[in-house]
């Protein structure tokens, strides 16, 4: 029986091993990949103690952090797939057949970007769809793309085609922009820029790369045709919740309710924190700063359920 199940590998999760590992307790992170979201930025400037340095240069700090804890056992490379309830806990099963009993677990599995779900996406994923726009800008140069997204993500995406693409199409669903209003003069002053609103994506077209996307004007009804190259897809992310559904309370979002205190979720013994809860702000130094308050909360609790039964005391040491 582990203490502690820790579940992710971006910036929450190493914050939670790292004070865990302090705590002497009996854990296992799982981790698919280290490092988290923000491995795709060219720059992060607000990364507490380091005034610049690339997300993936941020992946490396932090899987070496974690990896120089001692007592943190690291299972990498793999999914946890599943969380159950057992007598005294839960059992938590991996994408290799494992699985692993556990008093507690911390969720830190962080969120993925949002898909429009229509026809073509899937199929010209990595031909023409993008979801990254920093990474992928720089191959549309001289292209004609589209960027799907009115919000910060969206207009940030547009920001980081100026210097490649030769149009941007911006195609908004509402009638307006939402994001930071610096960045809406920015798009809106670029002459590259054609903002479509009332655009509801129906359709990516293409033969073996993307050649356009249909939408439907939501004013009108028309649908409407455009030729592009690229498809950046920046409509926001969803929590990567679905192990904890059924288990732990979550909003409409699907996003862990937790208490803003503790992290705690509304199942004794399961804790949550970073971009998989409810937290309003999804940020790197805040997900960190929350996995600590889960891993101390994890931490007592485990105290608790020790002092409970001392014959459990005396097996974990
Ligand atoms: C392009 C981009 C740039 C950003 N720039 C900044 C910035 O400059 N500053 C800032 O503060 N924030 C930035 N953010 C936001 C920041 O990246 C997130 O708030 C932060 O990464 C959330 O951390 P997390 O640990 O909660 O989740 P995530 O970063 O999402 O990490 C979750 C991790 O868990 C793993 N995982 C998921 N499910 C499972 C599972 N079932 N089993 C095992 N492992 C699993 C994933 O592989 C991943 O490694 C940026 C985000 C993006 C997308």
């Amino acid at each position: 029986m582990y203490d502690v199940v820790i579940i992710g590998g971006g910036p929450a999760a190493v914050g939670a091993a790292v004070y865990i590992a302090r705590k002497k307790l009996k854990t296992v992170l799982i981790a698919k990949e280290f490092g988290g979201q923000s491995i795709i930025s060219a720059s992060i400037e607000n990364w507490i103690g380091d005034e610049l340095l690339t997300g993936f240069e941020l992946a490396q700090k932090l899987e070496k952090h974690v990896r120089t804890q001692k007592g943190i056992e690291i299972i990498a490379g793999e999914l946890a797939t599943k969380v159950s309830e057992i007598p005294g806990g839960f059992r938590v099963d991996a994408e290799s057949g494992k699985f692993f009993d556990t008093k507690t677990i911390i969720l830190a599995s962080g969120s993925s970007r949002r898909r429009l779900g229509v026809i073509g996406e899937a199929k010209f994923e990595g031909k023409g769809v993008v979801f990254c726009s920093t990474c992928d800008a720089p191959v549309f140069g001289g292209k004609t793309v589209a960027v799907v997204g009115g919000g910060n993500a969206g207009l940030e995406a547009a920001v980081d085609l100026f210097p490649y693409a030769q149009k941007i199409y911006l195609l908004i669903r509402s009638d307006a922009m939402r994001g930071d209003p610096i960045t809406q003069d920015e798009v809106r002053a670029n002459p590259k820029v054609e903002i479509v609103y009332n655009a509801q994506t129906d359709e990516i077209l293409g033969d073996q790369f993307v050649t356009g996307l249909r939408y439907k004007d939501l004013k009108s009804g028309e649908a409407k045709t455009l030729s592009v190259e690229g498809v950046f897809v920046e409509i926001g992310a969803v929590p990567n919740s679905e192990l904890v559904k059924g288990l732990v309370d979550m909003n409409q979002f699907n996003e862990v309710i937790i208490d803003h205190k503790t992290g705690a979720t509304s199942k004794p013994g399961i804790y949550a924190a970073g971009d998989v809860t409810d937290e309003i702000y999804k940020q790197n130094n805040i997900s960190v700063g929350d996995a600590v308050k889960a891993a101390l909360s994890a931490y007592n609790y485990v105290l608790g359920m020790k002092r409970q039964s001392p014959a459990a005391e005396v097996s974990n040491g």
